[in-house]
């Protein structure tokens, strides 16, 4: 069996590689636009190149037509906005559907979240199986292949999107999907230059600061590419320090493969307290700065 692998970032192309390897005997890796593809991956990799113009989401049709000549039985989808775009096209073109956020496989019975990470569901794909698999899924496998590469003849789209303006995300500075240390941020912080707390704290401990989503999205004191959870990042960092977060569900899948979790929160009956490996009962004010002193 063949197994297809949709990535948009180095790190997932080589990890969802190692995945697939787990699953078939052949790996072909499809790699659009000017994605770094990791050396020694896959047997195979498609090249997509983006004419003058177009985005990514617009290279469904031509990943369709390698698709078809592939026919591969598995395809391993990094979750981001444009795989998912691609994905999906992919996937109603061969009358299949997608599992997102796959946590975890057992054979061919995959576990995924579902309700936003309130619940766990077990599946069997039937036909082609289409997995949205986050970062730490394959984090023990190893890649392997020669990488023999083509470039795929571009196929267009009956109604390609029109790229009318694009504006450069603000980066965090810190890869969160390689960090080591992660210190997040939640509501707790009360206003937006208390977040300096928490960047003393990740300067003192060598970390990248992440948050909670309702410090993204509404008040904008971060941005959305840095929030933690089951719609936004899936973490498995050595630590991860939780600052003023409660420990809703939909965080916590995506910080508690963290090896050791740690939890600042000034309520001692909040739910991160049942969820962490180091609770400290106490505002952040005091604690924070505290910290950042004795280190
Ligand atoms: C479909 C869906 C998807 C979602 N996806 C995500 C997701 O991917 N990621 C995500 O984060 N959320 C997500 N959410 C939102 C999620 O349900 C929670 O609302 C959110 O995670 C809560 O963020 P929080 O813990 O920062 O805030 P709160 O739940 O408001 O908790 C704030 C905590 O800070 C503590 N606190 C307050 N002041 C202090 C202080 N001075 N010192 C110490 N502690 C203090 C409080 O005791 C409280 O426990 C999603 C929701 C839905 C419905």
């Amino acid at each position: 069996m063949k197994a297809f692998v949709l990535a948009e970032h180095s790190d997932a192309a080589q990890e969802l590689c190692a995945g697939a390897r787990t699953m078939a005997d052949e790996v072909v890796l499809v790699a659009i636009a000017d994605m770094e593809v990791p050396a020694a991956v896959a047997d195979k990799v498609l090249h997509v190149a983006l004419p003058e113009g177009a985005v990514v989401d617009d290279a469904a049709d031509t990943v369709i037509a390698a698709f078809d000549a592939e026919q591969p039985g598995v395809v391993l989808v990094e979750p981001t906005r444009h795989m998912k775009v691609v994905a999906g096209k992919v996937a109603a073109h061969a009358g299949a559907s997608i599992i997102p956020d796959v946590i975890e496989f057992d054979g061919d019975v995959a576990t995924d979240m579902y309700f936003g990470g309130v619940g766990m569901k077990k599946q069997k794909a039937t036909g082609v199986a289409f997995y949205g698999v986050g970062a730490g899924v394959f984090a023990e496998a190893a890649a392997s292949g020669a990488n023999a590469t083509e470039e795929l003849a571009w196929v267009a789209p009956a109604k390609a999107i029109k790229l009318v303006s694009s504006v450069p995300v603000e980066k965090s500075g810190v890869d969160l999907n390689k960090a080591d240390v992660v210190v997040a941020a939640g509501r707790g912080f009360g206003a937006e230059e208390d977040l300096q707390m928490a960047r003393d704290l990740c300067d003192k401990v060598g970390g990248g600061l992440g948050c909670s989503r309702p410090l993204t999205e509404g008040v904008n004191w971060l941005p959305t590419e840095v929030y933690v959870g089951v719609s936004g990042l899936m973490l498995s960092p050595k630590v991860y320090i939780a600052a003023g977060i409660s420990g809703q569900m939909q965080h916590m899948v995506g910080c508690n493969r963290a090896t050791t979790l740690f939890a600042i929160n000034k309520d001692k009956n909040a739910p991160i307290f049942k969820q962490c490996d180091y609770g400290l009962v106490g505002d952040i004010k005091t604690v924070l700065p505290a910290l950042v002193a004795v280190l």
